[in-house]
């Protein structure tokens, strides 16, 4: 095969992983990003063995792992502190591999140094067409064609809207989510708290600085006009470190939780959606990002075996089904710890004590994150 040539919309985690894994198999690439400046939102990110397996697939898992720490969280507690239900983070670790948390900008940082000279800022692409044997992609500057093109422009993504305009919009899950990082500071270990229809989480980062989120029952839309004053009066009686930490953060990010409606395919000629693109899901399992990145591990993969057409029809086979079942369990995850009514969360919190919690995440998360890339892939 001759060089063949792709561009990906969108610079985002799974854009700029796409471009790099592509770039290393001689692809010609070009990632167009809507944004002048390539920056990550969004604070921290937690990634499991699943996608730290398929960063190794595209040559930056070392890398990334050099710039995070393994997550090890204690369990669930109740706003007053007490454990809900504890969790051994080495057993857990041992049997469905480590989890490690980073700052956001590191990862973007590790992927846009090895995505260089690939990405171009301040280009939003309006729409997308194919034809059997070329893709196009129309934006502001005029028209460009390639093999293949790649829709990771997150989950208002264009790309999709262009090739599959049936397609059902983003749907709102009932909470909003706020995400801060304080500046150093020392917490004892990692744990999220339950209370009604709200939740909050902390863990530490690699130089110290601590990592928060913290969710709530809400409309969608509805901005407080000083989002840490709201903050502080909501979570202002929960149990410390969750205070402290709230009072530590200097700004919050806000974001209310949409997920996408299953897509009849993730291919439509020589386009090709992955992530947020493809399956936004909700973040109860810390899986959005990882489920991106094996995405890329694979159809890069597939791409080295088969012509276009036909690794995308793999891929299709290969991922849709598999990441739409992780948004459906992310979305139950979710309902579940953002109970609101008084009884519904006291019977939840009772039976989260009483259940063997250990076994059922094992039991949960060991099929999501034992991912490996199929070998060998499969034929026709
Ligand atoms: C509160 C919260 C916590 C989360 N925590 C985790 C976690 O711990 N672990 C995890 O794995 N995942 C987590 N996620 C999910 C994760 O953040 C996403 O799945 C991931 O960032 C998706 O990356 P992406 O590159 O597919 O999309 P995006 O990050 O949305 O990137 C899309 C890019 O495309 C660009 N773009 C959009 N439209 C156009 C256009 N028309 N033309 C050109 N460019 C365009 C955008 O500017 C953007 O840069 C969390 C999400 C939330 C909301």
């Amino acid at each position: 095969m001759g060089e063949r040539s792709a561009i990906v919309v969108g610079g985002g985690i799974s854009g700029l992983a796409a471009a790099v894994a592509l770039r290393r198999r001689g692809w010609r690439v070009r990632v167009l990003e809507r944004s002048p400046r390539f920056a990550e939102v969004g604070a921290a990110i937690s990634l499991w063995a699943n996608a730290l397996r398929a960063f190794d697939h595209i040559g930056v898992g070392e890398r990334i792992r050099a710039f995070a720490v393994p997550e090890r969280s204690a369990g669930i507690r109740s706003q007053d502190g007490r454990f809900i239900t504890r969790v051994d983070a080495d057993e857990l670790a041992h049997r469905v591999g480590d989890v490690v948390i980073l700052h956001r900008a590191d990862l973007l940082a590790v992927l846009l140094e090895a995505a260089a000279g690939l990405t171009q800022g301040g280009v939003e692409v309006l729409s997308v067409s194919s034809t059997p044997d070329r893709a196009e992609v129309r934006h502001a500057g005029g028209v460009e064609t390639a093999d293949l093109v790649i829709g990771a422009d997150g989950i208002h993504s264009a790309v999709r809207r262009s090739m599959w305009p049936q397609a059902r919009p983003p749907r709102y899950a009932g909470y909003t989510a706020w995400r801060a990082v304080t500046p150093p500071l020392s917490i004892a270990e990692a744990s999220e708290t339950w209370g009604r229809g709200m939740r909050f989480g902390y863990a530490g980062l690699p130089d110290g600085r601590v990592y928060w989120y913290a969710t709530a029952n809400a409309p969608a839309g509805v901005r407080a006009t000083d989002e840490l004053a709201e903050l502080r009066e909501r979570f202002g009686d929960w149990h410390e470190p969750i205070p402290t930490l709230v009072r530590a953060a200097t700004s919050v990010l806000r974001h209310d939780i949409y997920e996408l409606p299953d897509l009849p395919s993730y291919v439509a000629g020589r386009v090709a959606l992955v992530g947020d693109a493809a399956h936004a899901m909700t973040p109860n399992l810390g899986q959005g990002g990882c489920q991106a990145v094996e995405d890329v591990a694979t159809l890069a993969a597939l791409l080295d075996e088969y012509d276009v057409p036909e690794a995308l029809a793999r891929y299709d086979a290969l991922r849709r089904r598999h990441t739409q079942a992780v948004v459906r369990r992310s979305r139950q995850a979710g309902r579940l710890g953002q109970w609101s009514s008084p009884l519904a969360v006291a019977v939840r919190d009772r039976l989260l004590a009483a259940l063997p919690i250990e076994a059922m995440m094992i039991r949960q998360l060991k099929p999501i994150l034992d991912w490996r890339l199929p070998d060998p892939l499969p034929t026709a």
